[in-house]
């Protein structure tokens, strides 16, 4: 009966829905007109309720007709890890029922020692500390390129929480591109708008402690309801769960209760799904359920922003030049860049001196030790541009405008001296060239530089610009 009935809800559902919901039933027995089947866990049975309880109805009247009944098995031990195991029987759209039977159950609280967030009266009038930082928001994370995406995803999770198909928001980027910032902005602002939520920010290493701590003091069955009472539950460096099992068990239980319940997640990560080592697939499969969006490096203007921002809110003068200097040269990591700036600051008032281009060089070398300071065509095709105050199309034009001329060739020369690019390359690069004119543009500077004083000056104030 049951795989007749199978047969047609294969017909009827997307390869992966079945894979994950029927796959793993079992029909356990048939009396009259009322098929028993074992389903894994109450998660399980209440998913299959809310999304699949028509399609079952109509597979079922099929084969066995208008009468038909189902009777639901749940194998209780898998969710909550009853040492006893125990089965409990529930008639289809019974839903009400289980559900108040949950809201019921008294939380034991074994465990006085446990701090807050652990101390739990009851499952009712609990009251959880977010754990948010109320310096990271929305207002001070400055949009960008680079994380226009997420945070219009994070703004309308937090507008929207669960209720939109960002469920969960998973936010990766590497180090120090603003993922904890974001995450916590995110659970600031649905605290503003929907103050009777509960929010609960928490690091995968801090779950992973609790976690271990319940079992250790016997009462991860506490650890989980009180998960499962959440409404927002972000859950900071996820990858941090690699190779876990255990923790990544209760994690999945505690995921999919929230999920079920229309309960948002947010979630952030060093690595895209895909590159996530030891993580169990079926998590893998949910973190891909929602959204996945990345934070990727900030492009200069989003770095000059950044480090204004920042000195505003110090109350903090600092020359153009140098900030401009610490956008060029601490591309990859905005933790990094704020710390230089702190460290800019601090230096000159201990010294009493001030913030001076020397300063800040000896800083950022602190900062991006072993990298060596990349010079790029790009960069170089900038710096010349901006000195001679032209844009950079201009400098790559087809003109023949001698200042302008000049200035192209000077961008070849120092593409030639900064880069291992070739001499063709160089010429694609700088306004789609051939080789032979990126080397007639070497000689003519060289000529140039020892001929022309004036000429000579803008070699030397460029090559300053350039190797600062
Ligand atoms: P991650 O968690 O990705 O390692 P953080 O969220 O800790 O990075 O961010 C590092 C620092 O950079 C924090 O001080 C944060 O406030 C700052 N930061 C990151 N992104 C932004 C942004 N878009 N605007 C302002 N500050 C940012
Ligand atoms: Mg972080």
């Amino acid at each position: 009966v049951w795989n007749s009935c199978l047969a047609f809800i294969k017909d009827n559902i997307t390869p992966q829905a079945y894979k994950t919901w029927f796959e793993p039933i079992q029909a356990v027995k048939l009396t009259d007109k009322a098929l028993s089947i074992q389903v894994p866990s109450k998660f399980f049975y209440e998913w299959l309720e809310e999304h699949y309880v028509k399609l079952l109805k109509v597979s079922l009247n099929r084969v066995l007709g208008d009468q038909a009944k189902l009777v639901y098995v749940i194998r209780m031990e898998n969710t909550y890890g009853n040492k006893q195991p125990f089965t409990e029987k529930i008639p289809s759209t019974n839903r009400s029922n289980m559900q108040s039977q949950e809201v019921d159950v008294p939380i034991k609280n074994k465990n006085p020692e446990l701090k807050n967030p652990f101390i739990i009266p009851g499952i009712r009038n609990v009251k959880i500390e977010s754990q948010l930082n109320p310096s990271y928001n929305f207002d001070n994370f400055l949009e960008g390129d680079s994380n226009r995406l997420a945070r219009s995803a994070g703004l309308a999770v937090a507008n929207k929480p669960g209720e939109t198909s960002f469920n969960p928001l998973l936010i990766f980027g590497g180090v120090g591109l603003g993922k904890t910032h974001l995450a916590h902005s995110i659970g600031i602002e649905i605290k503003d708008k929907y103050p009777e939520k509960t929010v609960l920010y928490i690091s995968a290493e801090k779950f992973t402690q609790q976690y271990i701590e319940s079992v250790k003091k016997n009462n991860r069955n506490d650890f989980i309801h009180f998960y499962q009472i959440i409404d927002v539950l972000i859950v900071d460096d996820i990858q941090l769960l690699s190779g876990k099992a255990g923790t990544q068990d209760v994690f999945f239980h505690i995921f999919n209760h929230l999920h079920q319940n229309r309960k948002q997640v947010i979630l952030t990560s060093d690595k895209a799904p895909v590159d996530m080592q030891d993580i169990e697939q079926r998590l893998l499969s949910r973190f891909k359920w929602g959204l996945s969006a990345e934070l990727q490096h900030p492009d200069t203007d989003t770095r000059i922003s950044i480090i204004k921002n920042k000195l505003y809110r110090d109350g903090v003068d600092m020359p153009e030049e140098i900030v401009e200097f610490l956008a060029n040269n601490i591309k990859t990591n905005i933790r990094e860049l704020e710390g230089a700036i702190i460290s800019l600051i601090a230096h000159s008032s201990f010294n009493k001196k001030d913030i001076t281009l020397d300063l800040a060089k000896k800083i950022v070398d602190n900062y991006v030790k072993n990298t060596k300071r990349e010079v790029s065509i790009d960069y170089i095709q900038k710096i010349v541009s901006e000195y001679f105050q032209m844009d950079v199309e201009t400098l790559q034009s087809k003109t023949r405008k001698r200042h302008i001329v000049q200035a192209r060739q000077l961008a070849m020369f120092f593409a030639k001296k900064f880069t291992k690019a070739s001499l063709a390359s160089i010429g694609s690069q700088i306004g789609k060239r051939d080789h032979a004119t990126v080397l007639h543009a070497c000689k003519t500077v060289d000529n140039l530089a020892s001929t022309d004083k004036q000429f000579n000056k803008y070699v030397e104030d460029i090559n300053k610009k350039l190797t600062l």
